[in-house]
């Protein structure tokens, strides 16, 4: 079997700047130490198998959008638009194996894509930049799976380095990627995450709606992307929604700079504070948040959290805080009882370190 080769590709945590990359904004995402394993081996018959889960999936290399609709659409988007991009992809075995939540927010589809992209692009020889790579893996969601993602995700996964946040800008093609040290663990901090378990039907369709509506405020105002957008911009808007959309865009830029900032100067106050304040705008004017992810986000903040926020794209998924390690069994409890009261299924809480990128395993 040393034909085998193994990729660890990790999930990602969103520290601030949200709904931004489709905007030409910023992003502070970290990469976590919850990840999905990828170990493919070469074929030459133009088949792709993929084993995950209990489950097998198999599709020809000629598979075109449309062909699969369950979750091998992932694998086979990634063959496919591999495939318009020029790698030349003859068949590969793929075992999956993973630590990580799927569909919790914490990006999973795009470890996913992102991991069968290298191993297939190492598979062929092809070397292709990870630039590159980051596209083909949001060509293979966006064009093949339906789901119409920006690329913050993929450069998480691509481009994070261990103990440090990568700061993300969708302004410049490519996108620029910066790390900023993230060492809060130095400082006797935590970074915990709270699963909420639900993923709200409406996600997809609130998601594509509010890239529709930035797009059309952009336009409105002239503007190539929103997060260019400026106060007198954000003034001229007489539509209250329009007004809440961009207000959310400019803020959140807004915020990202100064987390930036406290990040480097390790004042995890100030820090927290802007992760607060990240999900207040991300539930009052962008309108993505959903009551779990307020709730787990409120039992943070009773918990002497310093910060709290959703994390992704939001109707469900997984919110953030950080805090003080001895506060996390209080977190658990407050969270679990606050959903218990509900009549929701229980929550998941654990902690992440800022975690090393996609890498080939020796
Ligand atoms: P997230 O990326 O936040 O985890 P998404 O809804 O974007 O959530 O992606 C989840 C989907 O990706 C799953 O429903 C499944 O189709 C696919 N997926 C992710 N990880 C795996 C895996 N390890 N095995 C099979 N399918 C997976
Ligand atoms: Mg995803």
């Amino acid at each position: 079997m040393d034909d085998v080769r193994r990729w660890q590709v990790p999930g990602r945590v969103n520290l601030i700047g949200e709904h931004l990359d489709h905007n030409g904004g910023a992003a502070l995402p970290i990469a976590i130490d919850r990840s999905l394993l990828v170990k493919a081996r070469r074929r030459t018959d133009g088949t792709v198998n993929v084993w995950s889960r209990g489950e097998r999936a198999s599709f020809p290399v000629e598979t075109v959008p449309g062909d699969v609709s369950d979750w091998s659409a992932y694998p086979a988007g990634v063959v496919w638009a591999l495939r318009e991009s020029g790698v030349p992809v003859t068949g590969a075995d793929l075992v999956l194996e993973s630590t990580l939540p799927v569909g919790a927010g914490l990006s999973s589809s795009a470890a996913l894509t992102c991991g069968v992209a290298l191993a297939l692009d190492d598979l062929a020889g092809a070397g292709r930049p990870r630039e590159e790579l980051a596209r083909v893996a949001q060509r293979a969601e966006n064009d093949y799976v339906g789901v119409p993602t920006g690329l913050m995700d993929q450069y998480a996964v691509l481009f994070a380095q261990e103990g440090h946040a990568v700061h993300l800008d969708f302004g410049v093609d490519p996108p620029s990627a910066e790390p900023v040290p993230a060492d809060w663990g130095d400082d006797g901090l935590v970074l915990a995450v709270i699963d909420t378990g639900v993923h709200h039907e409406l996600a997809a369709g609130e998601y594509a709606e509010r890239r529709r509506e930035c797009a059309a405020i952009a336009s409105e105002l002239e503007l190539s992307a929103l997060a260019s957008i400026g106060l007198d911009g954000l003034l001229s808007l007489t539509d209250e929604t329009a007004k809440a959309r961009a207000r959310h865009v400019l803020t959140e830029s807004t915020r990202v700079r100064g987390a930036v900032t406290a990040l480097r100067r390790r004042d995890w106050a100030q820090f927290g504070a802007m992760l607060t304040s990240s999900h207040e705008s991300l539930r009052d004017d962008f309108a993505v948040s959903c009551e779990e992810l307020d709730v787990a986000v409120d039992a943070a903040l009773a918990s002497e959290a310093l910060g709290a926020r959703m994390t992704g794209g939001g109707f469900g998924g997984s919110a953030i805080a950080l805090m003080r390690p001895e506060q996390v069994d209080r977190l658990r409890a407050r969270v679990e009882a606050a959903f218990a009261d509900r009549s929701w299924a229980a929550p998941t809480v654990f902690t992440v370190r800022p975690s090393p990128a996609a890498a080939l395993l020796p």
